[in-house]
């Protein structure tokens, strides 16, 4: 029986665009966005990217399982772990699954089929068994999956839209902002509104200010646009996330070190990391 007062995030995959394992990479982690979130016995997993595969193993060994499965919008890194998340095929289990940016041109359920889809894939959508339920919605809706579970929502700036979250429980927050660009100077009015106040911000941090400008319109921000959009918005802790396949330990390091010095108490996210608000 969980401890109804639990409220934390779990990370299962830290990193951006693709997976990248080994040597350079094993404190930090090499798989691609997942994150566990768990209110009370509720469990929530934002994006299914190659981090869900190691969730999906744990979750086998404890039986049968009921889970809300939000996508941040549905490029490759953030999907590709779905056709290889094992209690989706287990017909005792309950899935539903949530995005925000796919209206009303498309919905989750046809993408997920594309995604397992001859000849791309074995076996279709249709051999998982679980009880699956499609929620698309529109970014900047509130959703309530459970009655005590409030997640607040906002569009961000990404190539062929995502959707940030904030989830609000026992009075504590947990928010999720990536993937997203930043206008350098022009701090994103849509997610300040929504991290306002927050105890745990995880934000596109793919690149370096000195990075970003060879990558305009990529689709993502920077740690120093993280740490500005916390203190404008008052966040409690900041969390660095979606790394840079081609950053490896050392300079994660030397971005932990140099954010101490700007703002202590933040975080650089690392495969296996749990954190309370
Ligand atoms: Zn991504
Ligand atoms: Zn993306």
């Amino acid at each position: 029986m969980a401890d109804q007062d639990a409220f934390f995030v779990r990370f299962w995959g830290v990193r951006g665009s693709i997976a990248c394992p080994g040597p350079r990479t094993m404190r930090y982690g090499g798989n691609t966005s997942c994150l566990e979130v768990r209110c009370g016995d509720r469990l929530l997993i934002f994006d299914a990217g190659t981090g869900l595969h190691s969730l999906g193993s744990k979750l086998m060994a404890n039986g049968a399982m009921q889970a809300d499965l939000f996508f941040s919008h549905t490029h490759f890194d953030h999907i590709c772990g779905f056709p290889f998340f094992a209690p989706a095929f287990r017909p005792d289990n309950a899935l539903r699954i949530w995005a925000g940016h796919l209206l009303p041109e498309r919905t989750v359920r046809e993408v997920l089929i594309y995604l397992m889809m001859d000849p791309l894939f074995p076996v279709p959508i249709d051999t998982m068994r679980a009880k699956m339920t499609f929620c698309d919605f529109v970014a900047g809706e509130e959703l309530s999956p459970y009655e005590d579970v409030t997640i607040r929502t906002a569009p961000l700036n990404h190539p062929n839209g995502a959707t940030g979250y904030r989830v609000e429980y026992q009075g504590k927050s947990i928010c999720y902002i990536t993937d997203t660009e930043h206008v350098p100077g022009h701090p994103d009015e849509n997610i300040i509104g929504l991290i306002r106040g927050a105890d745990i911000v995880i934000y596109d941090c793919t690149y370096t200010d000195d990075e970003y400008p060879s990558h305009v319109n990529w689709g993502h921000s920077t740690w120093q646009e993280g740490a500005r959009l916390a203190e404008a918005a008052d966040v409690k802790t900041f969390v660095v996330f979606h790394h840079d396949p081609d950053h490896d330990d050392d300079f994660m390091d030397s971005i932990a070190t140099q954010l101490a010095k700007i703002r202590p108490g933040s975080i650089v996210a690392q495969e296996g990391m749990t954190l309370r608000p």
